[in-house]
């Protein structure tokens, strides 16, 4: 079992080393010595059942040590608590529907995919869905809380509601 001391550690090790980690990791797979890792479409059925059936085992085989686990988190994140249940609650589950229809009304109304935070138009790639009033604080799934901005504005916004982010900025 890891400490909190060699978690933070490894954490801002990673942050300091991004671009190295990621070239070695690069080189690893174009060499063939680390197998990529499948995301689900790319997985075969027979893959994807065997991966839902290690990960359902390792639920069960682990589940005491997940229910210590998630009390002793919830116990020293108080205040994070409200946020977790907000956002495994949903709110309404963000369907692809809604994310469409998100998207052609940007369209529409400014003739381009636009950022609604900066206001310049969006490149493809680096979109992304924003929650006016995020998740965390009880924002929805919902439509009118949706909106097009580029990934990096929806960042920088972070757990903030649109209106505390345009009055920083
Ligand atoms: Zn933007």
């Amino acid at each position: 079992m890891r400490t909190e001391k060699q978690k933070t550690w490894s954490r801002e090790y990673y942050y300091r080393n991004r671009e190295n980690i990621t070239a070695y990791l690069r080189e690893r797979y174009r060499t063939g010595k680390q197998k990529k890792r499948l995301l689900s479409h790319e997985m075969s059925e027979e893959q994807r059942l065997s991966k839902r059936k290690s990960q359902s085992k390792w639920y069960q085989d682990n589940k005491e040590k997940r229910q210590r686990y998630l009390r002793e988190w919830f116990a020293k994140n108080k205040d994070r608590r409200q946020s977790y249940n907000a956002t495994r609650r949903g709110y309404g589950v963000l369907d692809r529907k809604t994310v469409q229809t998100v998207y052609e009304e940007n369209i529409k109304e400014h003739g381009t995919l636009t950022c609604y935070l900066c206001l310049k138009p969006v490149e493809f790639g680096s979109d992304s869905i924003d929650h006016k009033i995020p998740m965390c604080r009880s924002g929805s799934n919902e439509k009118s809380n949706l909106a097009i901005a580029h990934k990096n504005c929806n960042s920088k916004k972070s757990h903030r509601t649109t209106e505390e982010y345009l009055k920083k900025n």
